[in-house]
Order: structure tokens, then sequence, then C-alpha cells
């Protein structure tokens, strides 16, 4: 693989910008152990304030199933059609961002177009594979930030998430 461009290094969530819609605000302190069991989606749903209803265990056992992983929310509709989960495209949607807010996952985002959430919410930076269309983690130490800049006033940097592109090798 070569690396085709750095696309993005995005300061999110300044403190003071965020908007504050919703009640809860766990930004990806979560450290889940994989793979779960039933019982575990479950009680991983209540203690992030989510009603366990059937739609979201059905969806979070198929999210967690696996253990760490990236998906988009078409994927994640293909293997619940698969499994036999009758849910929407849309709900599918919803109960990603849903998951998302409640800190059990976290979004990448690649593209305006794509996003991919990521079953792992601890700090780390991503390889996106142009080719794929797919996003795989850069190994903990695989990254070093530089001198980060003075964030504006009264506000405070919370994460730095750097997408690097990359591509197989052309001739
Ligand atoms: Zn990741």
């Amino acid at each position: 693989m070569v690396i085709s461009r750095v696309s993005s290094v995005v300061v999110t969530d300044l403190h003071g910008i965020g908007g504050h819609e919703h009640g809860h605000h766990q930004h990806g302190h979560h450290e889940h152990h994989h793979p779960m069991t039933v019982g575990s989606v479950r009680s991983m749903l209540r203690e992030a304030g989510l009603r366990p209803t059937r739609q979201r265990l059905a969806l979070a056992e198929i999210l967690y199933a696996k253990g760490n992983r990236h998906v988009s929310a078409e994927q994640l509709h293909e293997e619940a059609l698969t499994a036999r989960v009758p849910v929407s495209l849309a709900t599918v949607y919803n109960t990603l961002h849903q998951f998302t807010e409640a800190g059990l996952l976290r979004e990448v985002a690649v593209d305006g177009t794509k996003t991919y959430f990521d079953t792992n919410t601890s700090d780390h930076h991503h390889f996106f594979i142009e080719t794929a269309n797919s996003v795989i983690d850069i190994p903990g130490d695989g990254l070093v930030i530089g001198d980060l800049p003075a964030p504006p006033e009264d506000m405070e940097i919370v994460r730095v998430d750097v997408v690097v592109r990359v591509r197989p090798k052309q001739r």
C-alpha cells in the first residue's frame, strides 16, 4: 500500500461549541471485552442508558459479536437482513447514531459521504483503503501527532482524528 494523501485532521467537539441537545455526554471512554454474549449486550445497552429493545439488541449482537470492527450503516443493514432481522436502513442509521451518542460506538467520517462506525471507542487513528472502501486501525504507536495549533480562545482540544488514505501500489 502507498499513502495517497493524508486527508483530514479533525479537531472535534471543541469545548463550548458542541450542542447540548443530548442529555448524556459520555465521550468514548467505554472499553468493551469482545466477543460479547447476548446477556452482556443487554447490560451494555442498559449501562449506556438505552432501553434494550428487540431491534437494538439484535443490531448490537451483530455489531459486537465479532470483536472490534468498522462498519457502515449499509453493511450492517445487509448483515441484519442476512441474519433475518427485519429492519429498515433508516432504523439501522438511527440505531447507530443512538449508540454513538451513548458512547458505545465511535463515528469515523472519511468524506462527507462515507461514515463508518467503530466498536473500538478508544482514541486511535485510521487508514482508509480507497479501493476497498474500508477503514482499518493504525497501530497505537504508528502515528505521532506533532505540535497542535493553539485552540481558539476559551476552548480546549478534545481529540484529534487522523485518516490516512492508502491504495495498492501503482506500477
Ligand atoms: Zn478503529
